[in-house]
């Protein structure tokens, strides 16, 4: 077998696309939630790769599935189905309230596949000019054209030439302020039911009740993007369920393939029933390798002992971080859902999310954020309870080095 190469952080500033800016060290290992870098360092995980490695780093069913599936056949493209995707599809349609699935290879591209059917659903039923979405300030939606200028951060959007039209923002949690812009002519409302990139909040029961009751009045589609608070994340499968919320489409991507790229828009029949062949497509979409992993990951999520787990675990990093709070003063709200977990900064560290990042790698412990005050925690849904005392303890000392 050929040597690899050795290979350093540097080579990323001289071979990667200058998009990202990741941290100095490089993982190399991961298990459960434990993950050790190139110098043999080892870090607790509570970023499961921005929420996808949602049963924790190389969880052994999701391995042998992968395992047996690469083993017997990996791509066949849409020319031809295969055993893997329809399985997914119908676990996904018996689990939720849709009636038809498509498979996609990210978030942005699962959003743009349930932007371009609001669309067309909207001209094909109704009226070539309903086509204004309705969408919010500070979502997050992916980095395609069309999903990038849905959601609602210019920084992301701008600069790229002329965007796709008829597309409004409103504040978050704002009913009046979509009451206002909605009208007939709108084709969807998209939401994320907690707002994950744009600090970890959840929408309010009354927020999502009085969205869908504004759609069915002006016959627009309930789009709810769940790439983040999907899958287990909130406590239940997908977090619409909390609300009691019929939404037309849902989309859903990171924490499916269990860190393996796969995404998946599910619609109801109706709304689904008015495309045909050749409207939208995708090469790899339900790929077979990438649906035999959500398969198995699907299994293991969609089960009383990992959805009810999650909500024990949040509890225990409520207390850990309410407990840090009563010593440090560092927070001024601790929020969101299940394990989606947004801790916001007093006004003494703002702007400073980063800085507490970079402490945590540096005392063993993988955190995110969601903004420049906002520190998030999206662990793996089954991380042990030693790891999350030890994670805590180490984001102590990661503090103490900042607050010091
Ligand atoms: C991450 C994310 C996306 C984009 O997913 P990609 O896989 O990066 O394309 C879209 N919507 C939400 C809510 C997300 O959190």
């Amino acid at each position: 077998m050929a040597e690899k190469s050795a290979v350093t952080r540097q080579d990323h500033d001289r071979t990667i696309l200058p998009v990202y800016a990741p941290a100095q060290f490089i993982p190399v290992k991961g298990k459960g939630s434990r993950v050790w870098d190139q110098q043999g360092n080892e870090y607790v995980d509570f970023a499961a790769g921005i929420a996808v490695t949602a049963l924790g780093h190389c969880h052994p069913a999701l391995v042998k599935a992968l395992h047996e599936q690469g083993e017997t056949l990996w791509h066949l493209s849409n020319v031809f189905t295969n055993e893997p995707a329809l399985r997914l599809a119908q676990k996904l349609i018996d689990a939720t309230f849709a009636d038809r699935v498509f498979f996609a290879n990210s978030g942005a591209e699962a959003n743009e596949a349930a932007f371009k059917l609001a669309r067309y659903y909207a001209a094909h039923r109704h009226s070539p000019y309903k086509s204004k979405i309705i969408a919010f300030h500070n979502a997050f939606h992916g980095r395609t054209f069309f999903t990038v200028t849905v959601g609602g951060q210019p920084k992301y959007s701008d600069g790229f030439g002329p965007k796709p039209a008829d597309i409004v923002h409103v504040p978050f949690n704002d009913l009046d302020a979509v009451k206002a812009v909605i009208d007939d002519h709108t084709c969807a409302i998209v939401v994320e039911p907690v707002q994950g990139e744009g600090g970890v909040t959840p929408a309010t029961q009354e927020f999502m009740q009085g969205l869908r009751e504004l759609c069915d009045k002006h016959q627009a589609l309930l789009v709810l993007d769940e790439v983040q608070s999907g899958m287990g994340r909130s406590g239940k499968l997908f977090s619409y369920m909390h609300y009691g919320v019929k939404p037309d489409i849902i989309t859903t991507a990171k924490a499916l393939g269990g860190g393996f790229p796969v995404s998946a828009m599910l619609a109801t029949e109706e709304v689904a029933s008015v495309m045909e062949p050749g409207k939208h497509g995708s090469t790899y979409g339900g790929n077979p390798l990438a649906c035999a992993v959500a398969g198995a990951a699907l299994d293991i999520i969609n089960t009383p002992e990992v959805l009810s787990g999650v909500t024990e675990r949040r509890e225990k990093f409520i207390q850990a971080l309410e407990a840090i709070n009563e010593e440090f003063g560092l927070f001024k709200a601790v929020r969101g859902q299940g394990l989606l977990i947004g801790a916001e900064l007093a006004d003494t560290y703002k702007n400073r999310a980063g800085d507490f990042l970079k402490a945590a790698a540096e005392s063993g412990l993988m955190i995110l954020v969601a903004g420049p005050n906002v520190i998030r925690f999206a662990p793996s849904l089954v991380i042990e309870f030693a790891d999350i005392s030890e994670g805590m303890e180490r984001f102590k000392q990661a503090i103490r080095k900042v607050v010091a």
